[in-house]
């Protein structure tokens, strides 16, 4: 990366701290840049209570960097995922290892191994204000009444981005799907509820719940459900967390009684979101600034791919910002390599969702009778979308 004068223009800032900003802070920082991660809070409150499932393709671009098995010492392996209907009968299975981990777990985890390799970590810093320069590089501008400047800024501040808001200023705002989840962590006796390493999914009635046994005694749960009106995160907050497991055990009431067991045996704090999507952008980029991740292209999360897409993401744009000479045909060769992946799991992920949580009977009855064969073919494509492996890590230049 130069500028006019030839020298090397390296200092990045990178916006957000979840998933994909380590991941690439790390990145970058072994490819040599100088690397500022600022994130917003120092824990989130939406991290509370909820895990998420990392796809195979995620885990492959964890491996390619040797890091793996520390990133995910704090997860659970899923030998398989099995699928059940509101009766409690098997209708599928998808026979892939996947890895269910607490997201305030693998976001620490993540942001450890990007400071051990040299990346500067500021929590309590909300990017506001992001300004190109003359020359093409950018001050940015903090809640807290700081600034600074940096050559490239990358956002990966999420869903709700706000590096998107200023950077692309007529790129759509994130789209609420209808859906609001939940999850939380139970404690029932490992005689009652055995270990058995399978992640366990059922299509219920009036919702879509999901759980693991994580060890003996404790199992890890999450639930999504239709509701037309939209609540904010805050609204949903106000209900407390018993009225909450209650209200889903009695829309549970018609599905396997095992669900309303797991809800009921709820201890310690349960999770809920209203779950949004980003809707295609035109770019994702504008001079030496882009997005990427969620910030990008949120989509809904019925697939549990949103983590290892991010993941990709940051990997794959570390590498082009290595081989490109300058920042703008990075991003240019970057999105040209993303889109179509990114576009196939949006779509996936949509109809997913709307065989998951179907809103009126006559969906709900289509459904069931189309399921298995649905299964087969969503296990089919599923198998082909974590099938990706990232493009070769470069070698360092001298
Ligand atoms: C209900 C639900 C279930 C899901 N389940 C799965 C699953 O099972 N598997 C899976 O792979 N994916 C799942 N996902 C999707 C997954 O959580 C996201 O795709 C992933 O977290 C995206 O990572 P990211 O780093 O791009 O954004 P995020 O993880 O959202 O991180 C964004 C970070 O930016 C910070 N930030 C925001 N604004 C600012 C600002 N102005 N300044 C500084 N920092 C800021 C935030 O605090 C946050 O730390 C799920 C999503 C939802 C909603």
């Amino acid at each position: 990366m130069k500028n006019e004068n030839s020298t090397p223009r390296r200092r990045v800032a990178v916006v957000g701290a979840g998933i994909s900003g380590p991941l690439l802070s790390l990145c970058l920082v072994r490819l040599g840049f100088e690397v500022d991660l600022y994130e917003a809070h120092v824990r989130r409150a939406q991290d509370v209570g909820s895990f998420l499932n990392l796809a195979p393709n995620g885990r492959a671009v964890l491996e390619r960097l040797g890091l793996a098995d520390r990133v995910l010492e704090q997860g659970t392996a899923a030998s398989s995922i099995g699928f059940a209907n509101h009766k409690g009968r098997e209708i599928g299975r998808n026979p892939e290892r996947t890895t269910n981990i607490m997201r305030g777990e693998l976001s620490g985890a993540l942001r450890e191994v990007a400071v051990d390799a040299g990346a500067k970590l500021h929590t309590a810093k909300r990017l506001v204000a992001l300004e190109e320069t003359a020359d093409g590089s950018w001050r940015t501008g903090f809640e807290d009444g700081t600034h600074t400047e940096a050559d490239i800024v990358l956002g990966c501040d999420g869903v709700h981005s706000t590096t998107r808001r200023l950077l692309l200023p007529d790129a759509p705002r994130a789209a609420y799907t209808g859906v609001v989840g939940s999850g939380g962590r139970s404690e029932i006796d490992a005689a009652e509820l055995p270990l058995d390493g399978r992640f366990h999914m059922v299509f219920g009635l009036r919702g879509f719940f999901g759980y693991q046994v994580v060890s003996p005694g404790v199992v890890w749960w999450f639930e999504n459900h239709q509701e037309t009106r939209e609540r904010s995160f805050a609204e949903l907050a106000e209900v407390d967390d018993a009225q909450w497991v209650a209200l889903l055990a009695e829309r549970h009431r018609p599905d396997p009684a095992v669900i309303r067991r797991v809800l009921t045996a709820s201890t310690g704090p349960v999770g809920r979101w209203p779950v949004y999507e980003v809707p295609p952008l035109d770019t994702w980029h504008r001079g030496s600034a882009a997005v990427l991740g969620d910030a990008a292209h949120a989509v809904a999360p019925h697939l549990g791919a949103g983590a290892a897409l991010g993941m990709e993401d940051a990997y794959e744009l570390a590498v082009a910002l290595h081989r490109h000479p300058t920042a703008p045909q990075a991003f240019t060769a970057f999105e040209e390599s993303r889109r179509d992946r990114v576009a196939a799991m949006a779509k996936q992920a949509r109809q997913t969702g709307a065989v998951m949580t179907p809103d009126r009977w006559i969906t709900r009855a289509v459904r069931d009778l189309m399921l298995p064969m649905a299964l087969r073919q969503g296990v089919r494509k599923g198998t082909e979308a974590y099938a990706y492996r990232p493009s070769p890590w470069p070698a360092r230049r001298p």
